[in-house]
């Protein structure tokens, strides 16, 4: 079942959605070669419990983390731990906030100091991948224009690996709803989008094949040939004929920016990614 929600139920959704980016900036902040991944953890869920929320992922399922940190060739559901990020790392932290019976779901990607070109590459390819996926999440277009739009998009450039092991998918009172959203699919297929819906829109790109495998610890989702993989996801309402994202990039970039251990170089020097 998919759910319309009231205005009213999107505005606390918007609100749990920013308290993701609020503790995505504060994660920007803190990252620097030599921090371990279960700092940012410890730091996260004391910021969410600090702001009246609790963590979405803590406990779902049985995940033990209010995050999921996932570094390099792991592509989702990494587990916080004793590494230290170092020089050329890239880190994906998904994150999930709830409060007022409602979650907030988002993702974002970042580069530790001297990331390798292409990688970089990847991750403005994914950034931008995610919101030609938003920009279809239309009144009376399907789920597949959103997944259409974004394996077109990153095939265009390179060729990268699209996972389809995972997908979005609909987010709500539940962390996870229907409709499920891929990555991949053909135009004018799926479930119909109606406004009021919200979705999760979260495209997992590889450098490599799209082949990914679940570690022993039975959550850690890593790329089978071990190259890196980029994850960015905004909640987003299907709203006034367009994708409306509830959760926003602005203050975890104006942090990224701020911090000299953070690379974002790729947002100017590497070549742009347009549409023809
Ligand atoms: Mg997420
Ligand atoms: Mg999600």
């Amino acid at each position: 079942m998919i759910h319309i929600r009231s205005r009213e139920e999107i505005e606390i959704m918007r609100k749990s959605a920013l308290m993701v980016s609020a503790t995505l900036t504060e994660v920007a902040k803190m990252l620097k070669p030599g921090i371990t991944t279960l700092s940012l953890d410890q730091m996260a869920e004391t910021f969410i419990r600090d702001n009246g929320g609790k963590p979405s992922f803590k406990g779902y399922n049985g995940f033990p983390y209010s995050l999921c940190i996932s570094v390099n060739d792991v592509v989702v559901h990494g587990f916080p731990g004793a590494y230290e990020l170092k020089d050329g790392d890239i880190v994906s932290v998904d994150c999930g906030f709830y409060k007022n019976g409602y979650h907030g779901d988002s993702a974002y990607t970042f580069a530790i100091g001297n990331v390798a070109p292409e990688v970089l590459q990847l991750l403005k390819v994914t950034k931008e991948s995610l919101f030609r996926g938003i920009a279809q999440a239309r009144d009376r277009n399907r789920v597949g224009d959103i997944s259409f739009a974004i394996e077109n998009f990153t095939a265009r450039e390179n060729p990268y690996g699209v996972v389809r092991d995972l997908v979005g998918h609909g987010v709500g009172k539940n962390l996870h709803e229907d409709p499920q959203v891929p990555n991949y699919g053909k135009r004018g297929d799926g479930k119909r989008l109606k406004e009021g819906m919200v979705l999760a829109i979260e495209p997992m790109i590889n450098l490599g094949t799209k082949d990914v495998y679940t570690a022993n610890d039975g959550w850690t989702v890593k790329t089978r040939d071990g190259k890196a993989s980029a994850h960015f996801e905004h909640t987003t309402a299907v709203r006034n004929n367009r994708g409306e994202p509830l959760s926003s990039f602005d203050p975890i970039e104006a942090a990224e920016q701020a911090n000299p251990e953070l690379n974002t170089s790729y947002y100017t020097t590497v070549a742009d990614v347009t549409m023809q």
